[in-house]
């Protein structure tokens, strides 16, 4: 059996079906992208596994042998499934350090503050981010290079079975986009197996990316390697699901 196994998946929104029958399969410990045209369904599929409750959802989806669609949010979490968002969204109230540690207790059921605090400074040094932002409102006021990076340091201390980043290089920087792409590089180094939805051919260069998978039509239309990723990039998404 797969490590992460999608059969038969469904996907509605406001009474438009938006994945029909899709399946997917992916290796543990691979890197993945999910390319498709704007509006296709990318981040809805993201959402669908993770498990937003706006969407009427149908199939199967399997993580290290356990089926998951059945299971609520926070125990999808729990199984190991991360989610990094698109549009990461702003809490006024509720600080990073305080999102963070709350989070970290919810999935590991515990939490040790000595160990947390070790990891934390650990990847934040890594990531190359001030401490100050701890004090910050969770993405309040924060830029979008800003917003991904604390989306990269959610994944590294978190440390997830398995990850869909939803356009985690969007309107990133030079610089923000290596430190993103060498947090995203440092989490398949931990064991996280990923999904990542982008638009760009730089990030997935940089990530030696193992499976291109095109959605269209609701479906999983092309699958290949990065020479897949390079074709749409040079001919564009109609030309190269048409000659299919
Ligand atoms: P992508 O991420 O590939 O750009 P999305 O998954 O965001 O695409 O959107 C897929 C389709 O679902 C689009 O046509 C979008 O307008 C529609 N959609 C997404 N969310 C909603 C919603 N809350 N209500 C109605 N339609 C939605
Ligand atoms: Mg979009
Ligand atoms: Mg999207």
């Amino acid at each position: 059996k797969k490590f992460f196994e999608v059969k038969d998946l469904n996907v509605s929104i406001a009474d438009k079906k938006v994945i029909n029958g899709l399946n997917l399969s992916i290796d543990k410990g691979t890197i993945s992208t999910i390319m498709g045209k704007n509006g296709i369904g990318k981040s809805t599929l993201a959402y669908a596994i993770m498990g937003h409750p706006q969407y009427k959802v149908s199939g199967e989806v399997f993580l290290d042998g356990v089926e998951i669609l059945d299971l609520p949010v926070h125990k999808r979490a729990q199984q190991g499934i991360f989610l990094g968002f698109q549009h990461p969204i702003e809490v006024p109230g509720v600080t990073v350090v305080k999102f963070l540690q709350q989070s970290y207790k919810a999935l590991k059921g515990q939490i040790d503050y000595t160990e947390f605090q070790k990891s934390l400074t650990k990847w934040m040094d890594f990531l190359g981010i001030d401490k100050s932002f701890l004090y910050r409102y969770l993405n309040e006021g924060f830029s979008g290079g800003e917003k991904k990076k604390l989306e990269t340091l959610q994944l590294l201390l978190f440390n997830p079975k398995l990850a869909i980043l939803d356009e985690p290089d969007s309107g990133l920087d030079v610089d923000a986009l290596k430190v993103v792409g060498e947090g995203i590089k440092k989490a398949k180094e931990n064991g996280t197996t990923v999904i990542l939805i982008t638009h760009y051919q730089k990030l997935l260069n940089f990530l030696e990316v193992d499976n291109v998978f095109v959605l269209n039509n609701g479906k999983i239309a092309l699958q290949g390697d990065i020479t897949l990723a390079e074709k749409i990039e040079k001919n564009g998404y109609d030309a190269v699901l048409a000659n299919a």
